[in-house]
């Protein structure tokens, strides 16, 4: 939201209900939604004269609310002063950009974000001024808008085929998957125009080609309004953050519930790109950096884009991006607002999130998240410099990330062409209590108690404070399982074979009904969540492996592990991986009860059970004698004999794919 469009007669009537005293606690907070953000004098960011209402301990509440008042006024009526601070590389270009080449953000000062169809002209003029853009659709999205691509590449190499041929390392850029943060469009549209247009930023091209998603959740994106980000300090209006069906397309990546996904599935396999860089902006604390960024960095990475990221992505984009007149961080999450001494707690994105879903592809995933709180100008800039200097390095040598992701392929593909029982694929990490220490640029900030709320709450100031506080980012593996050679889908599934080959796996449909020795689950402890997670009502359970023959019918789908995209079939298969589509609820109905026995018969089986049977006698009397809500539960306590016999329907909770760890002549 922009601190201009904040409805004023609100703001100064929410101020005049405080008492005189108060005063430094209205103004901490009235700071954090419209004063400070346009005030801060941080390296490359907008400096703005000081107003004299930041000296707020020693006037009174009604010369106060006077200065606010038409301190806010003046805000409204006047455009905001323009920026002459900035040492960043898209705003002091020499010479200037031509008029109509500005973007629509540069043109509107950074107070606006072009709309869709502005965004899609834009693209088209870059097309066609440059032989350098390929302007292209990848999909529809629910609404049927056309999601565009804009292609980048010198010698003519647009293809997939052309790039490979030519040994072009290929990046990903994607913009507005949440469409309230379209700071990466601007950032992108804006590169793309340097790069080809004014080129003022020569060379970046060399050795690579760059795939820019400008809009990828298109419909949100034109769900406009100036109230979609309460956090957020601009542009004037943004779209929404999920689809028009109500879908966040960051939670997405493995289920593939929405077209835009399923599009976006078809794009990667059609490219394999080497990175992908997701752009983002923050929620959470206020503090000095413009930019933050992270990447996975557990185990589940292959250790070889790991290294890639963290020499490349951590140890000179990030300082670069710096350098740049940036402020720039690890991505921070706090783990409380109102006590940052507490420390940072690092954040796992499992394969529902793009950043999550790449690297289960080998390739690096970096997500960029620019702080809400700062103005559009800054952010879109840090996105611009975080993503020249990305290209720069991978243009400079393309050969290292190229080997890197190639030999995590090969390393995946091998892993799977034989079964060891001893070997452990991780599927779920968690955090470890192991704490590091953290250089943070923080900014003064204040607790007080909430009359409102009844709790605690924080307020922000201006002054920067450095601090050193624990940053927990190690992560251990919660889960691993071992990998067999197949998996194999019966048929009456279509669902999840469907989700299966929108992944682009290498599947292998049976023509004849199968009898074959599998492994598989049966789950215990089922839970259910208390209410729909993106549509879905995800069940929480454990998962016992369980031996047994099986006859999968003509149709049914074997999935081999020895492919490159072994880890995507792991995450979706293994039932206890966290966006497993077991969690998504694909397989709900097995968790049903269908039969249901009349309490009269149950008790005349129950007799003759009992009568027949001493052991089952002795459990069932030490249950009654230890268990107080058993034996306080009729229903419970015929069901005891009911599960016990043979009418109790065996494959309810049991999962219908198999694992098999044998070879099979295919
Ligand atoms: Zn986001």
């Amino acid at each position: 939201m922009s601190g201009r469009s904040l409805p004023l007669p609100v703001l100064i009537g929410s101020l005049s209900s405080e008492s005189e005293n108060e005063t430094w606690k209205i103004f901490g907070l009235f700071d954090q939604i419209v004063v400070r953000p346009r005030d801060h004098g941080q390296a490359g960011m907008p400096v703005l004269p000081r107003l004299p209402v930041i000296n707020v301990q020693r006037i009174t509440l009604q010369r106060a609310e006077v200065f606010l008042a038409l301190f806010l006024c003046i805000g409204f009526l006047l455009p905001l002063p323009a920026n002459t601070q900035t040492n960043t590389m898209s705003q002091n270009q020499k010479p200037p950009v031509p008029a109509e080449w500005l973007t629509h953000a540069e043109k509107t000062d950074y107070r606006e974000t072009p709309s869709y169809a502005e965004t899609i002209e834009y693209s088209k003029r870059l097309d066609q001024a440059s032989p350098l853009i390929k302007f292209q659709t990848f999909g529809k999205s629910g609404q049927g808008r056309d999601l565009p691509l804009l292609i980048a590449t010198e010698g003519e190499t647009f293809t997939p085929e052309a790039a490979r041929r030519a040994g072009k390392a290929v990046i990903l850029i994607q913009a507005c998957i949440h469409a309230g943060e379209p700071d990466g469009k601007d950032a992108g549209l804006a590169l793309l125009r340097d790069i080809a247009i004014t080129k003022t930023q020569p060379g970046l091209l060399k050795n690579l080609l760059v795939l820019f998603i400008p809009i990828y959740n298109t419909d949100g994106h034109e769900r406009v309004s100036p109230y979609n980000r309460i956090n957020q300090n601009g542009p004037a209006e943004m779209g929404w953050r999920t689809t028009s069906t109500y879908q966040n397309l960051n939670r997405d990546y493995m289920k593939a519930d929405t077209p835009e996904t399923r599009a976006w599935l078809s794009l990667w396999n059609r490219w394999k790109p080497d990175l992908f860089i997701d752009c983002h902006v923050t929620d959470g604390a206020d503090y000095q950096y413009n930019i933050t960024y992270q990447h996975e960095h557990h185990e589940g990475v292959a250790p070889g884009v790991l290294a890639w990221e963290e020499r490349v992505i951590d140890q000179r984009v990030a300082p670069e991006t710096e350098a740049a007149g940036n402020i720039v961080s690890w991505y921070l999450e706090f783990i409380d607002n109102r006590d940052l001494t507490k420390g940072i707690r690092d954040f796992n994105g499992t394969p529902r999130f793009s950043t999550g879903y790449t690297p289960i592809r080998n390739r690096p995933g970096i997500l960029i998240e620019t702080h809400m709180l700062k103005p559009y100008r800054p952010r879109v800039i840090g996105t611009y410099d975080f993503l020249r200097f990305t290209l720069a390095e991978v243009s400079r040598d393309p050969e290292s990330l190229l080997t890197a992701v190639r030999e995590a392929d090969q390393k995946t593909l091998a892993a799977g062409r034989t079964y060891d029982p001893a070997r452990r694929f991780p599927i779920d990490f968690e955090l470890t209590d192991e704490p590091t220490p953290y250089k943070l640029k923080a900014l003064e900030y204040h607790t007080g108690t909430s009359d409102i709320s009844g709790a605690p709450y924080v307020m922000f100031g201006t002054k920067p404070v450095d601090m050193t506080v624990p940053m927990y980012k190690t992560f251990r593996v919660k889960t691993a399982v071992t990998r067999p050679l197949y998996y194999i889908v019966p048929v009456q599934w279509p669902d999840v074979i469907e989700v299966l080959r929108a992944h682009g796996l290498t599947l292998q449909t049976t023509q004849e009904p199968i009898a074959i020795d599998i492994e598989s689950y049966r789950f215990v402890d089922v839970k259910w969540a208390g209410g729909p997670f993106e549509g879905r009502l995800m069940p929480s359970f454990k998962a016992e492996l369980v031996h047994e023959r099986r006859t999968f019918p003509a149709g049914s789908v074997i999935v081999p592990l020895a492919q490159e995209s072994a880890k995507v079939v792991m995450n979706l298969l293994e039932p206890e991986a966290p966006d497993s589509l077991v969690h998504w609820g694909f397989f709900n109905a097995t968790f049903e009860q269908k039969e249901y026995a009349e309490n009269y018969i149950l008790e005349k089986l129950a007799r003759e059970m009992l009568a027949s049977n001493p052991g089952l006698r002795a459990e069932y009397e030490k249950k009654l004698s230890s268990d107080a809500s058993f034996a306080s539960n009729p229903r419970a306590r015929l069901e005891f004999f009911y599960r016990r016999s043979p009418y109790w329907d065996q494959q309810m909770n049991l999962y219908p794919v198999g694992r098999i760890i044998t070879r099979l002549a295919l």
